[in-house]
């Protein structure tokens, strides 16, 4: 039985409206998960074609595992005084590159740590011969907006210029990762050494004013609140509408426990599932929401049928896999799993968002 309020809002969303915050929290709390699936997929299937889906294969180099934020979530870092650091050379990310090349990929992210020796322009230098190097055959994500501001901050660099730097070293690309939950509360209970949430949306801004690419992302399954995570979408879509719908796609992944200080427990794949539709339908100016194969495997196909549109094949990522991600390069049942689930999945350009 569908409880008055849960219909009225479900009515909305089926003609078309814009939901409030509130509404989605009667939603998360109150519909069932076959109404959210099929809200989600109302929605979705108003952007994109209906029973396909769109992927691409791609690889997440961690050039550094160096890192002085100390997020307690965190099982990839070292500080710089720990065993086990690193700081990969030049030809050890080429092989890294290489070795997805060899996998057909066309996209690498990258992502490390707040290294403190590493200025702005080493990144700069860094990207400019990778480009020289491989020039137009692969995309590239360099760093994440929480990377960037660091790197900044470091160097004694505003975050217009920055960008400026990157953009003329051949940067197209700075995702939006590193975000987790914008949410201050959240921040300050487990990284308050990363950042605040204005000066993260400020850093977005500058890129994006740039000229560069960029993206939304966000993690889910620490000890955040329900609040906590209406707030990130809040922000989110807040900040889309004032950057005239510059983030052109929205990736939502969850925490794994292991390896860390902050522990816990693993989030399901039915909570997943079901906070994917609500920001598919709560996210309206934004366009592709992404699944997250990359924490959730196979299963994380569900999510077509939860509102996503598009998906990662990884075939590396330090970060999670410290943490206890498991990366299938059996690409053949990945795609099946899409298919199982009613989605003809169709390899994506890398140049074109997800
Ligand atoms: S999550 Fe990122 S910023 Fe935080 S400790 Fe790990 S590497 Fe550093």
């Amino acid at each position: 039985m569908i409880s008055p309020t849960v219909g009225s809002i479900a009515d909305r969303i089926r003609s078309g409206a814009v939901i409030s915050t509130e509404e989605a929290e009667a939603l998360w709390t109150h519909a069932g998960d076959q109404l959210l699936s099929e809200l989600a997929t109302t929605v979705r299937d108003r952007l994109h074609q209906p029973q396909t889906a769109t992927y691409i294969k791609m690889a997440i180099v961690n050039y550094t595992n160096v890192c002085v934020a100390k997020c307690d979530y965190c099982s990839f870092y070292r500080l710089p005084h720990q065993s086990g650091t690193y700081l990969l050379d030049f030809d050890q990310v080429c092989a890294k590159i290489d070795a997805l090349v060899a996998f057909g990929g066309k996209l690498v992210g990258f992502n490390g740590g707040f290294h403190p020796q590493l200025r702005l322009h080493d990144y700069a230098e860094l990207f400019s011969r990778i480009h020289a190097r491989y020039g137009d055959d692969l995309a590239f994500y360099e760093m994440t907006v929480a990377e960037f501001m660091f790197s900044c901050k470091l160097s004694k660099i505003p975050y217009d210029e920055g960008a400026q730097i990157l953009r003329q070293a051949g940067t197209r690309w700075i995702t939006g990762g590193g975000a987790e939950i914008l949410d201050d509360g959240f921040r300050r209970r487990h990284s308050p050494g990363k950042y605040t949430v204005a000066d993260y949306f400020l850093a977005q801004r500058a890129i994006l004013a740039a000229g560069l690419g960029s993206t939304a992302t966000m993690v889910i399954g620490f000890d955040e609140t329900l609040a906590e995570r209406l707030n990130h979408l809040a922000s989110l879509r807040s900040f889309q509408d004032s950057v005239g719908g510059g983030l052109t796609s929205f990736l939502c992944w969850t925490y794994k426990p292991w390896n860390n200080v902050l522990g816990g427990t693993e989030l399901s794949i039915t909570e997943y599932l079901r906070w994917l539709a609500i920001s598919r339908i709560y996210l309206h100016n934004i366009r592709h929401i992404r699944t997250s194969v990359l924490t959730k495997n196979e299963a994380a196909l569900q999510g077509l049928r939860y509102g996503a549109n598009d998906f990662d094949l990884p075939t590396e990522d330090e970060v999670t896999q410290m943490a206890g991600a498991t990366i299938s390069h059996d690409f053949t049942q990945v795609l099946a799993a899409a298919r199982t689930e009613g989605y003809e999945p169709i390899l994506r350009d890398a140049f074109q968002p997800g």
